[in-house]
């Protein structure tokens, strides 16, 4: 059976890894790395996906599409000031949906990250000479339901089978606790570039179990730069009276600058950032330089309330496990943004210890992903490993007054499954509305209405009399399924919580085909830029062997004539043509070749062999 992976689909940085010999491992990428940006460039016809996109981001940055993550299974009107941030088009889509616009096509944010996945499997499958299909993929503990759905449907368009959708800090937590023998309290701490999560797990004897977790989606790394890159732009303004920000190229080279800064300074006490012609002066057209020097102090004032913001989370996770700092055994710091030293510092002040930087931060949450991939393959050399999680926000239904009567509370243990039983308000309502929502506020508008579906054909009944039934299902992904019953009836609707944000299910089946359709057009273009390429080296040589060879002229003039043939045809589209002067220049390469030793034989000159070149530079005597 092929192997099942494991992967963290980061909003920076993606990591594939899998189990070998009992031990999760990382997949290197056909690059060389470990890590894979989650970059993917549309340039022409060309899809770019890794390190080669986010190198060519300054010279196309309104199709170069970075930190899509952010936008997934997400409603516009959630992420409409972040939108407008970045140097793409993101655009609200059909039924308040997220849209990326991008080299005149109209994406979702699942098929970006599909791109993203199809680009770690494939290098992966290639790696390890296997065809992969099964995936764990990682996401956020507070991923809310849409996000997780989003997360498997990218997966889907991937043309991967998703067989659990898995918590970040808690495949963290697995890859650390893998060899742990006692029982301990762990707290994992991520930032990455996007997100903050924080999880409270206790580990002893191959249980994992989760006892809370919390976090901010809207917290990481990329606000770090963004401080940076704000007031580069104030302070470049004041001099030049020029918004760089304005400029789609120079905000992108802003962006790589401060994210190279903040880097430095995790080091370093001052770094200088320097761009050079940055842009024209608008009156005198003369170019314009930024530089300037950041100190570490001051980069800790410009994020002083973004590091602040992790407190809240991490004291929500301790008092929902009912436990006080003193009782967390060790402080796991997970995450690219674990590396800048104030936020050990802040998190080292919360806790009260110092953190364990036993995992590596960029690998952990994959080597997990890989470790939980493993368990449900059967994978026999993990033995009995049992991993309990819970579910991040509390899930409910609207009732009378817009209140939220929740169903499943936050960090409850999943699969959960919970019923409670509603009624109506009129004297012979014939229907109810189902609305769903998930979230911690008690007034229904102010959480996030997963979706709504309406039981109808309920029988005349006064007010408060028919007995409807509400159950909620959450399935080891924490993706939620919801039905309803009406008992006298017998009447019964149910949805798979499906809202706007998330694709339907033809939508889907489009965007599996479509990413199909691009992927063997990909191999198409490969395979012909390949046999051009190949033909072209072909041609080089065969010019260097006309100059070297000893052979008559009339040879010559054949093979440089179809030389220039080959020229020709490599710039044309005609693939037939391609191969046929392929074949024949190698044919009459080799005549060539053959004709040229049968001369230099002849004629005595030295074969290109070793031994004759040996006996020319003989010592003298
Ligand atoms: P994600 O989980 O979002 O993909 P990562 O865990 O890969 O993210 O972290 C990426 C973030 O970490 C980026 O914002 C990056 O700039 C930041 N980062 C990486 N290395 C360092 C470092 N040495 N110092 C500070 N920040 C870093
Ligand atoms: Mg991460």
């Amino acid at each position: 059976m092929p192997k099942a992976v494991g992967i963290d689909l980061g909003t920076t940085n993606s990591v594939i890894a899998v189990m070998e010999g009992g031990k999760p491992d990382v997949i290197v990428n056909a690059e060389g790395a470990r890590t894979t940006p989650s970059v993917v460039a549309y340039k022409g016809e060309e899809r770019l996906v890794g390190q080669i996109a986010k190198r060519q981001a300054a010279l196309n940055p309104k199709a170069t599409l970075f930190e899509v993550k952010r936008f997934i299974g997400r409603r516009w009107d959630e992420i409409r000031e972040e939108a407008g941030r970045i140097p793409f088009v993101v655009k609200e889509g059909q039924g308040g949906g997220v849209r990326i616009e991008a080299n005149g096509q109209d994406l979702a944010p699942e098929q970006v990250s599909a791109e993203v996945l199809r680009k770690l499997v494939n290098d992966a499958s290639a790696k390890i000479g296997e065809t992969i299909r099964d995936v764990v993929i990682t996401v956020p503990a507070y991923f809310d339901n849409s996000q997780r759905e989003a997360t498997r449907q990218a997966g889907e368009i991937a043309g991967l089978n998703v067989l659990r959708v898995i918590n970040e800090p808690t495949a963290a937590a697995l890859a650390y606790g893998l060899d742990k023998k006692g029982n301990e309290t762990v707290l994992v701490f991520d930032l990455g570039g996007g997100t903050f999560d924080v999880t409270i797990l206790e580990l002893g004897e191959g249980v994992f179990e989760v006892k809370s977790t919390s976090g901010d989606t809207h917290l990481g790394g990329a606000d770090f730069d963004q401080r940076i890159v704000s007031w580069l732009a104030d302070e470049f303004k004041k001099d030049h009276n020029f918004d760089l920000r304005k400029d789609p190229q120079a905000l992108q080279r802003l962006i790589e600058a401060a994210e190279r800064a903040k880097i430095e300074l995790s080091q370093a006490s001052e770094t200088t950032i320097s761009l050079p012609f940055i842009t024209f002066d608008p009156e005198t057209r003369t170019p314009l330089h930024l530089e300037r020097t950041l100190s570490r102090a001051k980069f800790e004032e410009l994020i002083g309330d973004l590091l602040r913001r992790v407190r809240e989370p991490v004291q929500r996770a301790l008092s929902d496990a009912k436990l006080s700092p003193a009782q967390i055994d060790e402080v796991i710091l997970v995450g690219g943004s674990t590396r800048v030293p104030a936020v050990k510092r802040i998190v080292k002040d919360i806790v009260g210890k110092e953190p364990n930087e036993s995992v590596n931060p960029d690998e952990a949450v994959a080597l997990g992903a890989a470790v939980q991939a493993g368990i449900i393959s059967g994978d026999a050399s993990l033995g009995d490993i049992v991993l309990v999680d819970v579910t991040p926000l509390t899930l409910g239904v609207e009732v009378k007054g817009g209140m939220i009567a929740p169903l499943i509370t936050r960090n409850t243990t999943v699969p959960a499954k919970k019923t409670e039983v509603f009624t109506t308000a009129e004297n012979n309502q014939p229907g109810v509305e189902i609305n769903v929502l998930q979230g911690e506020r008690p007034l229904a508008a102010d959480n996030k209405s997963l979706g709504r579906f309406k039981l109808e054909g309920i029988p005349p009944m006064r007010a408060g009399t028919p007995q409807i039934e509400v159950t909620f299902d959450i399935d080891a992904n924490g993706i939620l399924h919801v039905t309803a019953k009406e008992k006298s009836s017998g009447k019964e609707a149910s949805i798979r919580i499906e809202n706007t944000t998330t694709l339907d299910k033809t939508e889907v089946e489009r965007m599996v085909r479509e990413a199909e359709q691009n992927a063997s057009a990909d191999k198409a273009r490969r395979e012909k830029i390949e046999k051009r390429n190949a033909l072209d080296s072909l041609r080089v040589q065969a010019l260097q062997q006309i100059d070297e060879s000893a052979a008559d002229q009339a040879l010559k003039d054949r093979v440089k004539a179809l030389a220039d043939e080959a020229e020709e045809a490599t710039k044309g589209d005609d693939d037939a043509r391609v191969a046929d002067v392929q074949k024949r220049l190698e044919d009459a390469l080799r005549e060539l070749m053959t004709a040229s030793q049968a001369q230099g034989d002849a004629q005595g000159q030295p074969k290109q062999d070793d031994d004759v070149i040996d006996a020319d530079f003989k010592p003298a005597d």
